[in-house]
């Protein structure tokens, strides 16, 4: 009987054919590691038979756990619920459409044993669409520019971590969750794993080009308000040009007399200064809407049904875990 038990977090959203299969793949590699396992799925409102074939599972193995949310709240939420209710001593985030490697599992738990606080798994983009591997390395490029904290293309939520960074994960309590920034952000003891990118097998991709380019906001948006300084630095340089751009006309002016006005400059001037003030407006109104949205204080999800059983997770803890950071040791 294996008595250290290691959890993973498998959020699922419309991932039917998907769900027995990396149960099976998981099972299968957890059977010559010391570790015990518990796999909890969220079941992130599916609106297909995904509910069902998980709790199959669970007949059959009581190892299983799930969540079952009442709508779809999105894979980030799907992620804190999964920290909140989880009890092993490490936590291992895998997506369900084996796109992740359970081979990798193995040397997480080593990283792991070597004390580090997260393993994290870094792919490569072989296979990938060519187009969106430019347009991701371009992304990453400019958002590690922007924001302070270091995101790496290849880099996701596929990764081990331990109990102390699953704690200070729940201690960022926001709504809008950019997880790939907040893992980042708690910082703690890395290492990182190389692997070569697995195309999905069932099922499609949730992200179309419109979701990618609104998550890729949120990550500019969501960490500091160096956008808005940018909004500053944008508006003091046309301020300036334009000052510049005055004077020089003033002086044509006193040596030539007026001439006849140019209506290119004032069409230039109209449009470009407009562009400016509605993309700043714009910015100012992403983090008006983020207050907005955080001063509701909503819970971040609603639970339909679980098999977790109060009092068999970590939930409810909070005022541990401030003692923890407080008190460093862990
Ligand atoms: N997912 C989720 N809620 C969502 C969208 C996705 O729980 O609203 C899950 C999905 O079932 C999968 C993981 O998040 O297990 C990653 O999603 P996907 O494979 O679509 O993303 P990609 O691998 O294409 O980045
Ligand atoms: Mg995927």
């Amino acid at each position: 009987m294996k008595s250290r038990v290691i959890s993973i977090i498998i959020p699922s959203f419309n991932e039917a054919n998907n769900i027995e299969l990396i149960y099976k793949a998981l099972d299968k590699e957890f059977a010559d590691i010391n570790y015990d396992y518990e796999i909890l799925f969220i079941n992130d409102g599916s609106t297909d038979d995904t509910l069902l074939r998980i709790k199959k599972l669970v007949l059959s193995n009581p190892k299983v756990k799930y969540i079952s949310f009442t709508r779809n709240f999105g894979k980030e939420v799907a992620l804190l619920a999964g920290f909140q209710h989880v009890k092993g001593e490490a936590v291992i985030v895998m997506d369900a459409d084996l796109q992740h490697p359970c081979t990798l599992i193995k040397p997480f738990i080593k990283g792991y044993e070597e004390g580090y606080h997260q393993v994290i798994a870094q792919r490569n983009r072989k296979g990938d669409n060519r187009l969106r591997s430019f347009l991701s390395s371009l992304y990453y490029c400019f958002i590690n520019k922007v924001v302070d904290v270091d995101l790496r293309d290849g880099v996701g939520d596929f990764r081990l971590l331990n109990r102390k960074a699953v704690d200070a994960l729940l201690l960022l309590n926001e709504g809008n969750r950019f997880s790939k920034g907040l893992f980042s952000w708690i910082g703690l003891n890395q290492k990182i794993i190389y692997y070569d990118n697995v195309a999905r097998q069932n099922g499609k991709t949730k992200w179309s080009f419109s979701k990618l380019l609104n998550y890729g906001i949120d990550g500019v948006i969501s960490f500091n308000n160096r956008p808005l300084r940018i909004c500053f630095y944008t508006g003091a340089l046309i301020l300036l040009l334009s000052i510049v751009y005055i004077f020089i006309n003033l002086v044509l002016i006193i040596r030539n007399g007026i001439v006849e006005p140019g209506y290119f400059t004032t069409i230039s001037a109209v449009l470009f200064l407009g562009g400016v003030q509605l993309l700043s407006l714009g910015v100012i109104g992403e983090y008006i809407g983020r207050i907005y949205y955080e001063t509701k204080r909503r819970p971040h999800y609603l639970i339909q049904e679980t098999n977790i059983k109060s009092g068999e997770s970590y939930e409810g803890n909070q005022s541990r875990i401030y003692k923890i950071y407080r008190s460093g040791d862990h």
